[in-house]
């Protein structure tokens, strides 16, 4: 195991092994997954989750092993789910399964429309909430840097008149009170004139990329050895070393506008969610290949997969060219110290206020401390558990009829029981198959019918970015070559919250973020995820770590990056189930039957929420669709 200078030992044992539950500790070495991705026993070793930096978020970085494990033991039916054999039973009115923006939204919606008395329950099985929107944070030389563990950044956006009949991101900003200015860095004058995006997708999104100083590296010759073209499309790639025609095809397909027009949703729809982005660069624009791999960059991203599996309906809600115009230049992306982890804070906050220490100004709620004691005492209207995994989910007796529902969950080695008026799922349907006993056969059908695409994020904290300032890059794209890792990295400009001051210095330390997608163009959706998931989960954190360097070598070596000097330390996040994948047909196509539709029906006492209901996910909508469960289920308790 290598470490980063400045990380020591005891910070990586601390991080490393004191958040693995004993079961993972005292396990035999790690089996690999079967090739179907099913059905093989899952043991994961004690070196695959690795550090987890400093804070409260350091026993909590992506998929926990324990979340792992219990998760797929839950598949593979190996978990007791037996209510007459739990240690204790509670009664609620409301359990609220993940702590999630999803899960949140829901509680959000309990809190304002509550009855006198009545008790909700908030499960989670991670150490702490947030699901995918969730920081990181490291202290490098007493300079503390936060980054985020996936969900990212966001538009600030329209101010709304009456925030009870909006919806989305404008509804929750305004219902949240959270503010519409941040500071961020300004770069000194005398310093080369470098460009930022703030967040970690800004310098992929056509029109956007201009506020970013990106670099795009081909390779050639030896591994290695390639050439950087700077700012390419500002220079119509007249710097890159591709052909004429590849040029002449990217160039006609990133400056198209809308192609097609609708007159109404729905009919976009119809037009678009049956063929692939891919089929409708190829087969209706007649454009080379290039343009749909380029493609790949942003929507593999922002959906998991790339533009062979994502609707092209999907394209034209996000600004893909040829059927949106470009954005206006001077919009910006904003991303909160840890990303969407500051949402949640707010939720949380607002929920339960002791929770997050400070009072509730911006500051306070985006660095204060987490006080998880708070979480779960005795008395209080919502309770939030965490370190839980419900494992079965069922109606007493008929669910036309019933009463209540039980829940049964798992904490700390027992099983603990749950009578409940009301549940919400606000979890994934990769879960919610196996959880739910009583699931009719049409929601386990719909449900069949998602894909879930894996997903990392990996945090490398650097001392120092001279490498990249004599590139005169922020950011970098590669033509990924066999062997290679990722595709993308960058460093953002970080917004400054109170006393929380990262530096943009680049003698400074400062987080590389690499988000990367597990996409295989050309194999069969599900193929895709299966095969990504194995080599998510198949890998172990030095593994990892020996392949981020290698590409960091491979990329920065030459502009003098050295891992043994610049390095101080690197978190892994991975999310096995990152995205749901909005593959042509999961708005309904061409017959208008989405298969989310069912799901968002509710069962008896039970509804489903969450944010793969929406297509592309995304931190507004997944409140949103908590907000819809708990108000189809208000009478039920
Ligand atoms: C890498 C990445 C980048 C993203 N970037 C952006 C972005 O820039 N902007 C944006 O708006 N959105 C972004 N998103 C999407 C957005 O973050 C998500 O849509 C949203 O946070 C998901 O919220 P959720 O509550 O629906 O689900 P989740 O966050 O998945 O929460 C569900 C919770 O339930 C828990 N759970 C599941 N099963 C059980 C069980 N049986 N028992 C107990 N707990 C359980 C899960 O572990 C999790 O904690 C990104 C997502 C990812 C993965």
């Amino acid at each position: 195991m290598s470490f980063g200078p400045h990380i020591t030992r005891r910070d990586f044992l601390n991080g490393a092994l004191l958040g693995v539950g004993g079961a993972v500790l005292g396990c035999a070495p790690r089996r690999q997954i079967g090739q179907d991705g099913a059905r093989a026993h899952w043991s994961l070793g004690p070196d695959w989750y690795g550090y987890g930096g400093v804070g409260d978020y350091r026993f909590s970085h992506g998929n926990t092993p324990e979340v792992v494990e219990t998760a797929h033991r839950m598949r593979d039916r190996g978990l007791p789910a037996d209510f007459a054999r739990v240690d204790t039973i509670e009664n609620h009115d409301l359990v609220i399964v993940g702590a999630g923006i999803a899960g949140l939204g829901a509680a959000l919606e309990y809190s304002k429309k509550r009855r006198t008395g009545q008790t909700c329950l908030m499960l989670d099985n991670h150490p702490i909430f947030g699901g995918e929107a969730k920081e990181n944070e490291f202290d490098v030389g007493g300079v503390r840097l936060i980054g985020p563990q996936g969900s990212n950044g966001f538009f600030v956006p329209a101010v709304v008149s009456d925030v009870e009949k909006a919806s989305g991101d404008p509804r929750y900003y305004a219902e949240l009170g959270v503010p519409r200015q941040f500071r961020f860095r300004d770069r000194p004058l005398e310093e080369k004139p470098l460009r930022f995006s703030p967040d970690n997708y800004e310098y992929l999104v056509r029109g956007l990329e201009r506020h970013t100083s990106v670099g795009h590296f081909f390779s050639a010759g030896p591994p290695g050895e390639g050439t950087w073209a700077i700012d390419m499309w500002e220079r119509r790639l007249a710097n890159t070393p591709l052909s004429e025609a590849a040029r002449a095809t990217l160039l006609q397909w990133y400056t198209l506008g809308a192609t097609r027009q609708f007159a109404s949703d729905e009919q976009a729809v119809r037009a678009l969610d049956i063929m692939s982005y891919q089929e409708f660069l190829e087969k209706e624009l007649h454009l080379g290949p290039e343009a749909a791999r380029y493609a790949d960059l942003f929507l593999a991203s922002a959906c998991g997969l790339g533009s062979d599996a994502i609707s092209a309906y999907v394209a034209y809600q996000l600004p893909m060219p040829a059927l949106t115009e470009p954005l206006p230049s001077d919009l910006r992306r904003v991303s909160f110290p840890g990303g969407n982890s500051g949402f949640v804070r707010y939720f949380v906050k607002r929920l339960i206020p002791d929770a997050i220490a400070g009072t509730d100004s911006f500051e306070d709620i985006i660095t204060g401390r987490i006080d998880l004691d708070a979480l779960d005492r005795t008395g209080q209207p919502l309770r939030v558990r965490l370190r839980s995994t419900v494992i079965a989910v069922e109606h007493e007796g008929d669910s036309r009829s019933s009463g209540a529902v039980r829940v049964v969950y798992t904490r700390g080695g027992r099983l603990h029981g749950i009578r409940a008026g009301a549940v919400i799922m606000a979890t994934g349907g990769w879960m919610n198959r196996y959880a739910v006993r009583d699931m009719p056969p049409e929601y386990y059908e719909a449900y069949g019918r998602f894909v879930h695409a894996p997903y990392l994020v990996a945090n490398v904290a650097l001392t120092n970015w001279r490498f990249l300032h004599r590139l005169g890059i922020t950011a970098a794209i590669w033509d990924r070559g066999e062997g290679d890792f990722g595709y993308t990295c960058n460093i953002r400009n970080p917004m400054q919250v109170g006393h929380y001051q990262p530096p943009l210095d680049l003698e400074q330390p400062t987080i590389l973020t690499f988000y990367t997608p597990f996409h295989h163009p050309g194999l069969p959706l599900r193929a895709q995820v299966t095969q990504g998931r194995m080599e998510l989960l198949n890998t172990s954190y030095p593994e990892f770590e020996r392949k981020i360097y290698a590409q960091m070598m491979k990329l920065f070596a030459r502009s003098g990056f050295n891992p043994a000097k610049d390095v101080a330390g690197l978190i892994l996040n991975r999310w096995g189930h990152a995205y749901s994948v909005p593959f042509p047909g999961f708005f309904g196509g061409a017959s208008g039957r989405a298969p989310r539709d069912i799901i968002r029906n509710r069962h008896g006492r039970i509804a489903f929420a969450h944010s793969e209901l929406v297509g592309w996910q995304h931190w507004g909508p997944a409140a949103d669709e908590g907000r819809r469960a708990f108000n189809q289920l208000a009478d039920a308790m």
